[in-house]
C-alpha cells in the first residue's frame, strides 16, 4: 500500500534521476543506496506485524456515533480487522478516528519518530534522519502534542509535593516593545509557568504572562495534587486559596532567607532543579511558537516522568494513541488540518 503525501510536503524519496532512463553506475549506486536507506525507515504494513498489534486492541465503540452495538466485518487490504456499526452503518477499523488513521505513518515509523524525538532532536534534524518532509514532521508533532496533553490531564501530585513558578521569557520576535526598545523585564514579556514535584512526578502548567494570582494558582494546581498532602513552597501568597481549598500541610520557606545556601541544604532544592531542567530543556528547542509553550512542557514531562526507559514510554504513549478517549480529539484535528 502506497501512502498517501500530505499537501505541501516535499517527498524525501525523490533522487534526481527518477526519470532518466539508462543510469550511470555511480547514479545507480547511490539512487538504490538512499532508496534501501529510505525503505528500511518507511516498511510497507505488509512487511511488519502491524496487523496483528492493531488487532490486539480491542473495539467497543464506533468512532462516528459512539454505538456499541458493532459487527466484525471482514478485514481491509492490510489485514485490519474491519467493524459495522449496527446503528449508522458505517464501516471502521481499530485505528479510524486515531492517529494512525489513512497510515500515512506506520506504527514502525512512528516508533522511530518517537525514539529521535526522545533524543531531544530538533523537529527538522528529526525530519531528516527519518527521511520524512518537514511538514509530515510537524504534523505528527502536533498529533503527540495532543496525547501528552491528555497524559499531562490525569496527573496527579501527591505525599510530599513541591511547587514554585518559573518565568521564562517571550520569543524575541514576539517581546513588546516600548518607545522602540523591546523591554525584557516588563511582565508581559514573561510566561509564567507553575511547576509542581513530589519526587516521582513533574507537572507544569502554563498560567499565562506575567505573574502568578490566586485564580492562576488554582487552576494550575487544583486538579492536580491530592487533598491533604504536604507542601513545601516559598511564601508566595497566591498560593493560599490552593493550601486551604486541598486542605494541604503547608510549609512555605522565605526564598530571600535560602539565598546563598548551598543546593544540599536548601530546603527547596527539589524542585529549583526541576524549575532548572525545565528551563534547559525549553532553551534547547530555542524559537519555538509560544502557543505550543504547554505543548513543549507536556513534552518535558514526559521526558522526565517515569517510566524512565525509552521503549516504556513509547509503550505508553502508543497505549493512549489506541484509547477512544482521544480519538474525537484526533478527528477535529484532522478537520482542521483538511481545511488548511
Ligand atoms: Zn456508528
Amino acid at each position: 500500500m502506497k501512502s498517501k503525501r500530505i499537501p505541501g510536503s516535499s517527498s524525501r524519496r525523490k533522487t534526481p534521476w527518477d526519470a532518466k532512463p539508462g543510469l550511470t553506475p555511480v547514479e545507480l549506486f547511490i539512487k538504490s543506496n538512499y532508496l534501501t536507506h529510505y525503505d528500511e525507515k518507511h516498511p510497507h504494513l505488509d512487511q511488519t506485524n502491524e496487523a496483528e498489534l492493531i488487532n490486539s486492541y480491542p473495539v467497543t465503540e464506533c468512532p462516528y456515533c459512539a454505538s456499541h452495538k458493532l459487527i466484525r466485518s471482514g478485514f481491509d487490504s492490510n489485514g485490519i480487522q474491519m467493524y459495522r456499526c449496527k446503528d449508522c452503518g458505517r464501516r471502521f477499523t481499530r485505528i479510524t478516528g486515531t492517529i494512525f488513521q489513512d497510515h500515512k505513518i506506520s506504527v514502525t515509523e512512528w516508533i522511530e519518530y518517537c525514539l529521535d524525538l526522545m533524543g531531544y532532536n530538533s523537529l527538522n534534524a528529526t525530519a531528516k534522519v527519518n527521511k520524512n518532509s518537514y511538514t509530515t514532521s510537524k504534523y505528527w508533532m502536533e498529533k503527540i502534542f495532543l496525547l501528552l496533553q491528555s497524559i499531562a490531564d490525569e496527573m496527579e501530585l501527591s505525599g510530599t509535593v513541591y511547587i514554585d513558578e518559573k518565568m521564562y521569557r517571550a520569543a524575541s520576535r514576539d517581546l513588546i516593545e516600548v518607545n522602540g526598545s523591546k523591554l525584557r523585564g516588563i511582565s508581559r514579556n514573561q510566561y509564567c509557568i507553575a511547576i509542581g514535584y513530589d519526587g516521582h512526578d513533574t507537572y507544569c502548567y502554563v498560567e499565562g504572562t506575567g505573574k502568578t494570582s490566586i485564580p492562576k494558582t488554582w487552576k494550575a494546581f487544583g486538579a492536580h495534587i491530592t487533598p491533604g498532602s504536604k507542601l513545601i513552597h516559598d511564601k508566595e501568597k497566591a498560593h493560599v486559596t490552593l493550601v486551604k481549598r486541598l486542605d494541604l500541610k503547608s510549609t512555605a520557606y522565605d526564598s530571600k532567607g535560602l539565598h546563598g545556601l548551598r543546593d544540599k541544604e536548601n530546603p527547596l532544592d527539589p524542585i529549583n532543579r526541576q524549575c532548572f531542567l525545565l528551563e534547559r530543556f525549553l532553551d534547547a528547542h530555542q524559537g519555538f511558537n509560544r502557543n505550543n509553550l504547554q505543548d513543549y512542557c507536556n513534552l518535558f514531562m514526559f521526558l522526565v516522568n517515569p517510566p524512565l526507559n525509552k521503549l516504556e514510554k513509547i509503550k505508553k504513549l502508543l497505549d493512549s494513541a489506541m484509547t477512544s478517549a482521544v480519538t474525537l480529539k484526533f478527528r477535529e484535528c484532522f478537520k482542521v488540518h483538511s481545511d488548511d
